[in-house]
């Protein structure tokens, strides 16, 4: 049997869509990605949502529109995909971690406070696997000490925590449609607030800076554009858009099949020997964007190896970002700097998780893991 780790849900319906848009005249940002823009804002409950290329692109810009740059820290996570501390480079600060909490993954807000100086501009958290962080204590934190809050919610569309949805107690989320994420264009991202004026500078600094799109040179009579800040090119386009629209629609149920799987994994796999889980928080709604087990440290690499001889798909989500060559090269982390990420990173696989993975796969899937852990 042959399991891919991932397969995307992209339909005919969305195939057409696509299609209507490369037939039209008008392929980069426009129409489709408003009306992406719209639909996503309200699904979210947000105000403002401004489509970009991808979500460290989203990050970046929130950095630069909140006035994050040089000689500033941001606090964040050291278990998360490296793009998250990346963004905060790109914008010339410096990224801070603070420790992840063992039970989630997620950072460990109770660690945040100790991490902040005269220098700390922001909060970075991550919403990973798709379990919410805990953005009420966030949050009061950051009020406290006067921080922006910018969340990475790469993995977490569609979750709620104590009746928050994603994005509604930070300054701004930012999301990912790069082509493994719950909804998926290839490449593609987009940011949430509630912020009318960060929404203007934001669209701005999508596309150079300057103060007219091509839709507004196309749509209305010519007029000289000028060009007020240093943006970059980060415009996500109608063919992009297109592809998200219909998938959109379909969040909620795509959701429902992953959280049957997920919960299906989680019967099997809860309480066996040499394998442990993430926790779901209670009264939260999980995105369901991965499953993760996590086996001894000295047998992970074997398993992980051992499933793909299986034909199993499998994925580390992550090895800590402070341990990768260039976080250790520039900054002197070390093993130990780290403990809780450096465990997850080290024990941590990802099994297949999305919504056209079959009965007979999920079974295989699971008797193959309990195998290779027990043996
Ligand atoms: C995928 C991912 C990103 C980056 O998303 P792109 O759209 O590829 O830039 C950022 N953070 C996390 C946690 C991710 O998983």
């Amino acid at each position: 049997m042959k399991i891919e780790f991932y397969r995307h849900s992209i339909n005919e319906e969305d195939i057409k869509r696509v299609n209507s848009v490369l037939r039209s005249i008008f392929i980069t940002t426009g129409e489709s990605v408003k009306t992406f823009e719209n639909e996503f804002g309200g699904y979210l409950g947000a105000k403002q949502v401004i489509g970009v290329t991808s979500c460290t692109a989203a990050l970046h810009l929130c950095l630069l529109a909140w006035g994050i740059g040089e000689g500033d820290e941001v606090i964040t996570t050291p278990m998360s995909f490296c793009a998250t501390s990346n963004s905060v480079l790109h914008a010339g600060a410096k990224p801070v971690f603070a420790d992840a909490e063992d039970s989630t993954g997620n950072i460990d807000a109770g660690l945040i406070e100790k991490k902040v100086t005269k220098r700390t501009k922001a909060i970075m958290p991550v919403h990973l696997y798709g379990q919410m962080c805990d953005m009420k204590k966030i949050k009061r934190i950051a009020d406290r000490h006067g921080l922006v809050v910018i969340e990475d919610a790469a993995h977490c569309i569609e979750g709620v925590r104590e009746g928050i949805k994603v994005g509604q107690l930070g300054d701004a989320a930012c999301f990912s449609f790069y082509a493994t994420k719950n909804i998926a264009s290839g490449e593609g991202g987009a940011v949430s607030t509630n912020d009318p004026r960060k929404a203007d500078l934001l669209r701005m600094l999508r596309l150079h800076g300057i103060d007219k799109s091509a839709a507004d040179r196309y749509t209305k009579k010519y007029k000289h554009w000028d060009m007020s800040v240093l943006g970059w090119k980060y415009n996500m386009d109608n063919i992009h858009g297109a592809l998200l629209i219909g998938q959109l629609r379909r969040i909620e149920s795509l959701w429902k099949r992953r959280d049957e799987i997920y919960r299906k994994y989680e019967d099997a796999f809860c309480l066996r020997d040499g394998i442990k889980l993430m926790q779901t928080v209670p009264d939260s709604k999980h995105a369901r964007h991965l499953f993760t087990i996590r086996v001894a440290k000295g047998k992970r690499d074997q398993i992980l190896s051992a499933l793909q001889d299986k034909g199993i798909g499998v994925a580390v989500n992550y090895r800590a970002i402070h341990l990768l060559k260039f976080y250790r090269e520039n900054f002197g982390y070390k093993r130990g700097d780290f403990p809780v990420a450096e465990a997850i990173g080290d024990e941590t696989i990802s099994l297949p998780l999305y919504p056209s993975l079959k009965e007979k796969e999920q079974k295989y899937v699971i008797e193959t893991v309990l195998n290779e852990a027990r043996s």
